[in-house]
């Protein structure tokens, strides 16, 4: 394996934990995880990033879930870079199927966000994946590359070490279902060669790719096998400390 790429486990907590229930979770993960060797990031609600990036003494990347392109200005309800900069995020999540589907985010737009964040210093972890009817249809690898093409439209090769990919069949979030292994597997190879075509050789086996959709401690093991996966985006199972740590541990043991 490259040594650009990084073992990360990341929770996005989404639309849960008031600021104390924040704090405590995230202390939690600090405690536990902090004696792991990989990469940790947390993503709050905005409300408790600036609380949950004061209360840790340890390095775990906070990042927001979401973020607006532009700098400040009329865009009531919208959050900028310099503000989740400020507050204390490092990292912001961006397209995330919950925001393409429920929100309608198109990829024009993700697209002028992700060129944000990295002109504002945040790194990106940009969700790509398939619906069902997609899959089914045959049609994975066609949405993966629309997605990864006009969302990292205009990005310069250099950049791309501020990116992580997380690649989340939208039938396997928050379902209970996780895809298998080797389809996974299959879907970060393309990614790959699709972003040596885009940027040149190198880019693909250099770019961390997570998997994502309803990880848990009983799935994890034979997703870290799989040498393609550099790790997990976690929603659910990131709730609570304990599972979030049994993940994390079984990632570290595989990966070591
Ligand atoms: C997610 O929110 O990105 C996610 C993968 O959720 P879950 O683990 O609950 O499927």
């Amino acid at each position: 394996m490259s040594t650009q790429r990084k073992i990360i486990l990341a929770g996005n907590w989404k639309m849960h934990k008031t600021v104390k229930e924040s704090i405590e979770l995230a202390q939690c993960v600090e405690e536990k995880l902090s004696k792991l060797p990989i990469t940790v990031l947390l993503f709050p609600p905005f409300t408790a990033i600036y609380a949950v990036s004061k209360s840790l003494k340890w390095h775990i990347g906070i990042g927001g879930q979401n973020m607006y392109y532009e700098k400040e200005g009329a865009f009531t309800g919208e959050i900028s870079p310099v503000m989740l900069k400020e507050a204390g995020a490092e990292y912001v999540i961006i397209g995330h199927s919950e925001r393409r589907n429920i929100f309608n985010e198109k990829d024009q737009l993700l697209n002028k966000k992700v060129h944000s964040a990295i002109e504002n210093a945040l790194n990106v972890v940009l969700c790509v994946g398939e619906k069902l009817e997609e899959r089914k249809s045959n049609r994975t690898k066609e949405v993966i590359e629309r997605e990864i093409k006009e969302d990292l439209q205009g990005i310069k090769k250099q950049d791309l070490e501020k990116i992580i990919i997380a690649y989340e069949p939208i039938w396997a979030i928050g379902t209970g279902i996780t895809a298998k292994p080797e389809e996974v597997a299959e879907v970060h190879r393309f990614i790959r060669t699709l972003l040596d075509d885009m940027f040149g050789k190198g880019a693909g086996s250099n770019m961390t790719i997570l998997y994502g959709g309803s990880i848990k401690p009983n799935n994890i093991k034979s997703l870290a096998d799989m040498n393609e996966i550099d790790g997990g985006l976690v929603g659910g199972a990131s709730l609570q400390c304990e599972s979030f740590y049994t993940i994390g541990k079984i990632l570290s043991e595989v990966k070591a």
